[in-house]
């Protein structure tokens, strides 16, 4: 029997079918159900994930503004509320849910192949490590608060330590214990720019355990900070960069996988106005990455459907979808901020163009199967997003070579994305897009490209060759 249907297609083509069908089986044991929670469960939904452990007691307030909190309905409990969203990511989805206090003896008769604890509370993370060194299973703790995150993993299998001491260490459990409940984030409220950019390294991380790809030493941190300079240091360097979205007007092109994201993103903060661009119909293969968009949803307009689902994150956000695809000319005048979610050359090459004549900054982002990367564009401190990439030589080339494969009888080349990079890079998106507006000293713009490598050793971000600054060379206009 064929097990990878339609939904999964594009997880198969870039792990092959016989991984593929390993994320279907996978087990995962999820504990905690704020935003990070949320966003780690929809993206291994997305991923094809279908085992999936949940336990929580909290209930619905009905006035969080939460991912997978699409129904607002008061005490309801919440695992189910999000249970019953992540059914509608992946109906194959076999949730196991319960709402009650977390005990270690629910995560031992799940058995996970690994156990993510996602809350911010540090008694719930020991209970995971204590049962991960029991049974040798690997845990991944993440926190977040309202602008920066934490992944820390611990591998208790890990080869790459001597047994003797490995087992020392496990014993005495002091290091790793403190460095694994993350107390900095005790009563911290997770809010969305860094629970999705923390939930895609942690289902990145999932993905390895399930794949057999598990390498590395027993004890790993990976940080994700707006208020530090180069986005991945554990201080802070910058003071702030928040203020009061309601009052700013975003349009986003292409309602696609970091559509998704950013679209997610911007009515999780309460922005005042969305102007969403996108031609294109949804088809049962986005739904692997394009976790806005529900079973049942195919065949409906993106732009549409994207709108549909961030009013019902946040009834506040003037969400107004176009159905049509962005060309030069339509103007961004009256915009705060532009994001890129596009998936051709061509079309940034335009979108920068337009900002570059209408002076709207831009955030550009793209992504392939294992890595992604934004670009900024700030009218009067960087230059243009073609100068800084070559979009237009780009589109130039590919359509060249586009046509040759067409005569000979081939068909357009389909990027096989999945979710990891998208809900990396479209989160992070909107966290520079809060650089760029916020209007205070010591604002912090990204000096450089941000980047993530899923298959670098020392993964996650790093900058690029710095941006050239100043707008005098560029001649995008001419
Ligand atoms: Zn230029």
């Amino acid at each position: 029997m064929k097990r990878i249907g339609l939904r999964d297609q594009r997880n198969a083509e870039a792990f092959g079918e016989e991984n593929a069908e390993r994320l279907l089986d996978g087990r995962v044991a999820v504990v905690g159900s704020g935003s990070l929670g949320q966003l780690v469960m929809g993206s291994l939904a997305g991923l094809g994930v279908r085992g999936m452990y949940s336990v929580d007691d909290a209930v619905v307030l009905g006035n969080e503004l939460e991912p997978l909190v699409l129904e607002k309905e008061k005490n309801a409990s919440k695992v189910e509320v999000i249970g019953r969203s992540v059914r509608k990511i992946n109906e194959d989805a076999e949730l196991k849910i319960s709402c009650g206090r977390f005990q270690e003896w629910q995560i031992r008769s799940y058995s996970p192949q690994v156990v993510v604890d996602a809350s911010n509370d540090p008694m719930k993370k020991l209970r995971c490590f204590d049962y991960c060194v029991d049974y040798r299973v690997p845990f991944i703790s993440g926190s977040t608060d309202r602008y920066k995150g934490r992944m820390v993993v611990f591998r208790p299998f890990s080869r790459l330590v001597d047994p003797g001491l490995r087992s020392r260490m496990i014993r005495s459990g002091f290091f790793f214990k403190n460095e694994l409940t993350l107390d900095a984030y005790v009563g911290k409220e997770q809010s969305g720019v860094p629970s999705g950019v923390v939930a895609g390294l942690i289902v990145d991380q999932v993905k390895r355990v399930l794949l057999n790809e598990e390498r590395g030493d027993i004890f790993e941190e990976i940080n994700y900070n707006l208020y530090s300079r180069k986005r991945f240091g554990r201080n802070d360097s910058i003071v702030n960069c928040f203020s009061d979205y309601s009052k700013y007007t975003a349009v986003v092109v292409g309602a696609g996988a970091l559509g998704n994201f950013v679209g997610m993103q911007l009515a999780l903060l309460g922005w005042g106005k969305v102007l969403i661009y996108d031609d294109d119909r949804i088809e049962a293969h986005n739904r692997n990455r394009q976790m806005m968009f529900h079973s049942g949803n195919e065949g409906e307009m993106k732009s549409r459907v994207l709108s549909e689902r961030m009013r019902a994150i946040n009834a506040n956000v003037a969400v107004e979808g176009y159905e049509k695809r962005f060309v030069l000319g339509d103007g961004f005048s009256g915009a705060d901020l532009v994001f890129s979610c596009v998936d051709t050359a061509r079309t940034r090459y335009e979108i920068s163009k337009q900002a570059l004549q209408d002076e709207v900054p831009v955030v550009d982002g793209g992504t392939t199967a294992r890595n992604g990367r934004i670009s900024i564009f700030v009218p009067g401190e960087t230059s243009c997003l073609n100068c800084q990439n070559n979009f237009k030589e780009m589109a130039d080339r590919r359509e060249k070579a586009e046509q040759k494969r067409l005569r000979e009888g081939g068909c357009l080349y389909a990027e096989r994305s999945v979710v990891v990079p998208n809900i990396i890079i479209g989160s992070a998106m909107v966290g520079e897009g809060l650089k760029i507006v916020y209007s205070g000293k010591q604002k912090g713009i990204l000096e450089g490209n941000f980047f993530y490598e899923s298959t670098r050793k020392d993964r996650p971000f790093y900058l690029g060759p710095r941006i050239k600054l100043g707008t005098e060379e560029c001649i995008c206009l001419d």
